[in-house]
């Protein structure tokens, strides 16, 4: 958003860049814009996005200065955290992430059953752990939900293929170039999610002309949310200066995904490992509260998306939709989620934790909860006002009727308040 900081290129070995942030350094890579040293750049969740002119990175630096250092005093505040409350398994979780040795999968099922007296602590241990590792960075993306139209039929998803009750829609490629324009150049967003149903009609054709139209006007990493294209599209579209990709595995139990999906397990996990290779910057997770999901199951969730090391990790609650098979089933609470998160963070302390929009359904204060539980990213909708209310993955979004414009106002000051600062850089 408007709240970056531009930061100076110290080094620049192959692909990765050094940067300089008040003395801070931080890695990002140069994948597209190769700068020079000692020039000035935007980087966001890991990549370089915008060569900042040095007049405009010096009157910037010289406004951050100050608020950079009181940013970092306030979390280092809130981060503050009393051991002698800790359970014997947060103990022993941060025992091992401070000598990197992984958690099995059974300590992370200890995490998940602590007790409801416990939780607040749980929720602290998380987020000292995220302060630790990552100190006050934070990443926030826009996203643009440019179709409903869906080829797939997911059970638990509002905008499956036989939902007749969805008014559908489709942005034009210009509408779509025209609002990433707008979120990155007039309200500042450096990464920007692009997602849709699959929905056949953007051929890779008109996929790769988005990107490309996207990146001639807009200095922003370009995350796809596309779902299961072909790896030749996804290979086009990464040469077309599409750098990330969101995809979930939705859950690591083949038999549950295999029940709810139209396609394979085998195939979404094939897929992952393709963006990888590719060189996408991968963000994965999974759906958390799903009908029939154990404690069991969700531990083996945070085990495969530490397997699959992806950039950044999206575990989302799932929340029941009146129009598909699961209508009639019930949404965890945010405690659960909470719960989740931090056990994400103490089994994985160097993630990059994204709030999902519907987590923020689950309470009006569920976005500050979670960043202060181990996560550490935010996404905002951006999509434009009259399509955002049609794409329904789950009822109740509480952006739907919000401006984006007031939004961005909204998570600045929330922001500044917990003491974060955009400096997530990898
Ligand atoms: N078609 C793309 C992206 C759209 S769906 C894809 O398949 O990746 C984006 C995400 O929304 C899905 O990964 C799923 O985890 C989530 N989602 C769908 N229905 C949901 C529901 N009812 N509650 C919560 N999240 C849901």
């Amino acid at each position: 958003m408007c709240y970056a900081i531009p930061g100076k290129i110290l080094k620049i070995e192959g692909k990765l860049a050094t940067i300089d942030y008040f003395g801070e350094n931080r890695t990002a890579a140069a994948l597209d814009i190769i700068p020079k040293h000692g020039e000035y750049v935007y980087a966001q969740g890991g990549v370089i996005v915008k060569i900042v002119p040095e007049k405009q990175a010096l009157e910037s630096l010289k406004e951050w200065e100050n608020v950079f250092q009181e940013l970092k005093k306030i979390d280092e505040q809130t981060a503050k955290t009393d051991e002698t409350k800790f359970t014997r398994e947060i103990r022993q979780a941060i025992h091992k992430a401070n000598n990197s040795i992984p958690l099995s999968e059974q300590e992370i099922i200890g995490l998940l059953k602590t007790e409801d007296s416990k939780l607040e602590t749980l929720l602290k241990a998380a987020n000292a752990a995220r302060q630790k590792q990552q100190g006050n960075a934070c990443c926030v993306h826009a996203i643009i939900e440019f179709s409903n139209n869906c080829k797939n039929n997911c059970a638990y998803c509002g905008i499956r293929r036989e939902n007749t009750q969805i008014k559908r829609y489709r942005m034009s490629v210009e509408e779509i170039i025209a609002r990433a324009d707008y979120a990155v150049n007039k309200l500042g967003f450096k990464a920007l999610a692009l997602q849709s149903g699959e929905d056949e009609y953007y051929d890779e054709e008109k996929l790769v002309e988005i990107v490309k139209g996207i990146k001639a006007k807009c200095g922003a990493l370009i995350m796809l949310s596309i779902g299961e294209a072909s790896i030749e599209t996804y290979e086009k579209l990464f040469q077309a200066g599409a750098h990330a990709a969101l995809l979930r595995f939705e859950t690591s139990n083949k038999k549950m995904y295999e029940q709810m999906h139209c396609t394979s397990f085998e195939n979404r996990i094939k897929c992952l490992k393709e963006l990888k290779r590719i060189g996408f910057l991968v963000a994965t997770g999974a759906l958390i509260g799903l009908p029939g999901q154990t404690n069991e199951d969700i531990a083996r969730d945070i085990a495969l998306a530490r397997e699959l090391e992806p950039d950044v990790h999206s575990f989302g609650p799932f929340i029941p939709h009146g129009q598909t098979p699961l209508a009639s089933e019930r949404k965890p609470s945010l405690q659960q989620a909470l719960k989740i998160i931090a056990a994400i963070r103490l089994s994985t302390p160097n993630a990059k934790i994204l709030v999902t929009t519907a987590l923020e359904t689950l309470a009006s204060n569920a976005r500050e909860k979670a960043l202060a539980s181990g996560a550490s990213s935010l996404m905002l909708d951006a999509t434009p006002e009259k399509y955002k209310q049609l794409y329904e993955l789950y009822p109740g979004k509480t952006t739907a009727h919000a401006k984006i414009e007031e939004e961005v106002i909204k998570t600045i000051k929330l922001l500044k308040t917990i003491g974060r600062a955009p400096t997530d850089l990898g």
